[in-house]
């Protein structure tokens, strides 16, 4: 099963991921998940990609594709994955299906989570994040059993950087230029899957995985 979770900042695709990933036994492969871990290790590609993020701006699709084109090619990604938060250009997209070209295989869905602009930067600016198992809680939707603790490991829950209104509302504006292109493109493969994002966390979760059973 390979397939990929679109949708603007702050849809729940990271959320969903957890769902998708435990029901088709497939690694989650978040690139800003990749990124803020090289930029937490002090790495030469964190301190390039820091740049970007901290402004609301996507990272040069010179380094990402890269990045992801070495992460499919490991082993764990022999019977598939979900990719989360890439590709999100035309030009990731294409780089994409060639380097799974070349690998004889291919995207089988899409998944488009929508949610309207207006609740995107509520989500992303309550949105917290354990520093240690990157577990995501929402302070209002989603919130832990303990203020400032992760339920799975106890960790510290921190905010990220680009969670604030103004860096948000700069992501949504690269998403609807760069990103909601793809949603044509994909649909033009026959391989997108939309889904309410507004409802519920699990109700969203049991859509994705019901349209992802009967496509
Ligand atoms: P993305 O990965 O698309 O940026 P996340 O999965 O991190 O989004 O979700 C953004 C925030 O919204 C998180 O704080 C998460 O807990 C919350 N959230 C996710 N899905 C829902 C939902 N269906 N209803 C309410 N809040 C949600
Ligand atoms: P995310 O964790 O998906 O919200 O991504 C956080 C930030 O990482 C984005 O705002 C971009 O700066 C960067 N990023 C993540 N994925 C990509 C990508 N596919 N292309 C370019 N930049 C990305």
């Amino acid at each position: 099963m390979r397939a990929i979770l679109l949708g603007p900042p702050g849809a729940g695709k990271g959320t969903q991921a957890e769902t998708i990933v435990k029901e088709f036994s497939v690694p989650h492969i978040s690139t800003g998940d990749i990124f803020r871990k090289n930029i937490k290790e002090g790495t030469d590609l964190g301190k390039k990609a820091k740049e970007y993020m901290d402004q609301g701006k996507l990272v040069p699709d010179e380094l990402t594709v890269e990045l992801v084109k070495d992460r499919l090619q490991e082993d764990d990604c022999k019977n598939g994955f979900l990719l989360d938060g890439f590709p999100r250009t035309i030009y990731q997209a294409d780089a994409l299906e060639d380097a799974l070209k070349s690998m004889d295989q291919k995207i089988d869905y899409v998944i488009n989570i929508n949610v309207r602009k207006e609740l995107l930067v509520e989500r992303a600016v309550g949105r917290r994040i354990c520093k240690d198992c990157s577990q995501t809680y929402h302070m209002s939707f989603n919130p832990p059993s303990k203020e400032g603790r992760c339920d799975s490991c106890g960790g510290q829950l921190q905010q990220r950087k680009d969670d604030t209104v103004d860096t948000v509302n700069n992501r949504i504006n690269v998403y609807l230029e760069q990103t909601e292109p793809l949603i044509d493109y994909y649909t033009k493969k026959g391989v997108l899957v939309n889904v309410d994002g507004e409802k519920s966390i699990a109700e969203v979760g049991k859509d994705i995985v019901e349209k992802m059973r009967n496509k």
